[in-house]
């Protein structure tokens, strides 16, 4: 598209703004709901170069009061996918790839390494502390932001040792509960209550403290709570739980594979050492047999998308009747046939891998890290899962 004039005129005027620099940049957003959407349109706007999409739900009715990219037509289409065309349409120089899955399956952490900044507008603990986790594995910034009624909180972690979203928490609240995450005082397993209002403003807010980041020159606060009720923004102390998970980084190096997230269990085995026990960060099913009928079902009768889940009851595909799927981290439980990324693999993941060594029969654990996935298809842009 030919454009006449420079689109980004004004923002070369402003001061410590370079726009060549957020051009060759990259931003992961995690989350493409509310915070997700705006983000994202901003961010676009701004002009960084690279944006990743990862979210696995589709578009609903609600969806539409608080999301500028997503249109009544899009409802029942992965929000992903409708984000990423109006976003084509807004700043058709910014290349958007989307991931329809939840993070550990959609963002492989070669790239959250790879990436500027990660920005996450989730509203489930869990997903938040994943989130904390993975980004605090390769050390990537975080911007993660949520919405009250009338305001909200953003919160920016530079380096994994600083506090974070998990260190506010209890040991309790920190174990697997899946509350939303703001205030204990509203319905704890209901929707947010949240508009248009406080997403914008958050929102915003987000993209300034990403924009300084990837300028080189982010803030000096690490949360910033505001209060659309008595008028005041303001940074708020956090304080670092030496008991809180979500701050530890991938010790040693990491090895380069020659196989990436397309390849079959059977190719990763033989690019890796003999004997090498390679891991995944979530759980898949593993193949097995019904026990009232004896049909062999493939691993994946519950699909990999909603990892982090309890496993749901699966029905065998014969006879109807509940059947138990077992699930599993260790690749080599896998159909050696079995696509890496059917099985929840990210692009670019780095994988764990224990291998033993002869000398002490000592397990030893390994990082390798998944190639580079070269385009299939036709198109050059778009989803790689
Ligand atoms: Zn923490
Ligand atoms: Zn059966």
């Amino acid at each position: 598209m030919t454009l006449v004039g420079d689109r980004y005129a004004r923002h070369r005027l402003i001061p410590d703004w370079d726009q060549d620099l957020l051009a060759t940049s990259t931003a992961v957003i995690v989350g493409v709901g509310a915070l997700g959407n705006e983000v994202a349109k901003n961010l676009a706007l701004a002009g960084v170069g690279r944006l990743i999409l990862c979210d696995p739900d589709t578009v609903a009715a609600s969806n539409l009061s608080r999301a500028v990219l997503l249109e009544p037509e899009d409802i029942g289409r992965p929000k992903v996918t409708a984000a990423a065309t109006a976003l084509a349409r807004l700043a058709p120089d910014v290349a958007v790839e989307t991931r329809q899955a939840d993070l550990a399956a959609g963002v492989g952490l070669g790239e959250l390494a790879d990436a500027g900044v990660v920005l996450g507008g989730l509203d489930a603990r869990r997903a938040r502390l994943r989130l904390l986790g993975r980004a605090a594995l390769v050390g990537t910034p975080l911007v993660d932001g949520g919405t009250f009624a009338w305001g909200g909180e953003i919160r920016l972690r530079m380096d994994p040792g600083e506090p974070c979203y998990g260190c506010s928490l209890t040991p309790h609240e920190r174990g697997e509960s899946d509350l939303p995450w703001s205030c204990a005082e509203i319905r704890a397993d209901g929707p947010q209550p949240a508009s248009i209002v406080a997403t914008s403003i958050v929102a915003g807010w987000m993209t300034l403290v990403a924009l300084r980041v990837l300028f080189g020159n982010p803030p000096e606060y690490r949360m910033l709570r505001i209060d659309g009720g008595t008028g005041q923004t303001a940074p708020v102390t956090l304080t670092r739980d030496g008991h809180c998970p979500h701050h530890r980084p991938l010790d040693g190096p990491v090895h380069p594979l020659s196989v990436d997230h397309h390849a079959t269990v059977g190719e990763l085995l033989e690019a890796l050492p003999p004997g090498a026990e390679p891991l995944t960060w979530a759980p898949f099913s593993v193949p097995g047999q019904c026990h009232h009928c004896g049909r062999h079902h493939d691993g994946d009768d519950n699909g990999h998308g909603q990892q982090g889940q309890q496993a749901q009851p699966s029905r065998c595909r014969d006879c109807g009747r509940t059947i138990r799927v077992r699930r599993s981290e260790r690749l080599r439980d896998a159909d050696p046939g079995r696509r890496l990324h059917d099985l929840g693999v990210a692009p670019e993941e780095i994988l764990s891998v224990a291998t033993t060594t002869q000398a002490d029969g000592q397990a030893e654990f390994q990082w390798h890290r998944l190639a580079t996935p070269t385009p299939t298809g036709t198109s050059g842009s778009g989803s790689t899962m």
